[in-house]
């Protein structure tokens, strides 16, 4: 997907003779705020976002996870690049949590894609007909979403699943371009979990839709209706528990609760 160039070998400092570990991308491509408006569709996007080094603390966590590993995985290639979005460029439904993980997404390249809250996500999601099938290993699995995009506001997977203010202002332009591109079909937006909800909000000012004061608060099944100000029709912003391992373990949250979320998104995207 990504002509990223994966380093084979480290490159020795001229200083201390050490060799460091390679890079992993060797072609950024520059600032959100300034490359992300100039993307025509929705690949190129993704292709943009996946050589995005703008967060030096986020480039660092996600290439020391990929070298350091976990124990189970230490045998695959890592990504350890920002994960773009996933899913059709016409979708009516999009999915949004907050960031990759570390040993998830951030291993495979595809969000929710090779963990646990994957594994709870994408069964839900072909249960209710939005997925080709209830499994998502990895970016070969041959998986396709059906009306839906799967996207997060930050792209890379951060320590201790906590981005900074600044790393998702940063990467905040990616999302609102992500929206713009959509926007021809997207009438619906689930987000998994409050800290999503509350980095998805500026998003979708910035984009074209109106956020209400006060801002629309998040719940479980919350639901606020967004006018735009292009003229075209509404968006429908909708909140879910996140899929998280502790939320399905301490049942705040169950797979029949996400498929009424799903369900209830259909309908109010008119998805059949
Ligand atoms: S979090 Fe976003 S802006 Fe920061 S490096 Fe990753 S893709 Fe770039």
């Amino acid at each position: 997907m990504s002509p990223t160039l994966r380093a084979t070998r480290g490159v020795l400092c001229q200083f201390c003779g050490v060799e460091k570990p390679p890079e992993l991308i060797t072609d950024p491509s520059g600032e959100p705020a300034d490359a992300a408006p100039g993307a025509g569709d929705l690949a190129e996007l993704d292709e943009l976002v996946g050589r995005c080094t703008a967060c030096p603390r986020l480039v660092e966590w996600r290439e020391e996870v990929a070298r350091v590993k976990r124990a189970a995985f230490r045998d695959e290639d890592y990504w350890g690049r920002p994960v773009p979005g996933f899913g059709p460029s016409d979708a009516e439904i999009a999915i949004v949590g907050l960031a990759p993980a570390a040993h998830g997404g951030n291993r495979t390249g595809r969000m929710f894609t090779g963990d646990r809250s994957g594994d709870v996500l994408f069964q839900a999601l072909h249960d209710v007909g939005l997925a080709s099938q209830p499994e998502s290993v990895s970016l070969h699995d041959g998986l396709r979403l059906h009306h839906t995009r799967i996207t997060a506001p930050v792209h890379c997977a951060p320590p201790a699943n906590k981005p900074t203010p600044a790393e998702r202002d940063t990467c905040r332009p990616w999302l609102v371009r992500e929206l713009d591109l959509l926007r021809p079909t997207l009438r619906v937006v689930v987000v998994l979990g409050g800290f999503g909800w509350q980095s998805l909000l500026p998003v979708l000012a910035d984009a074209v839709w109106q956020v209400p004061r006060p801002r629309p608060k998040f719940g479980h099944l919350a639901h606020a209706e967004l006018p735009a100000t292009d003229g075209g029709p509404p968006l429908h912003l909708l909140g879910c528990y996140h899929v998280s391992q502790r939320n399905v373990q301490t049942k705040l949250m169950s797979p029949a609760m996400l498929r009424e979320v799903l369900e209830r998104a259909k309908d109010l995207a008119g998805v059949a």
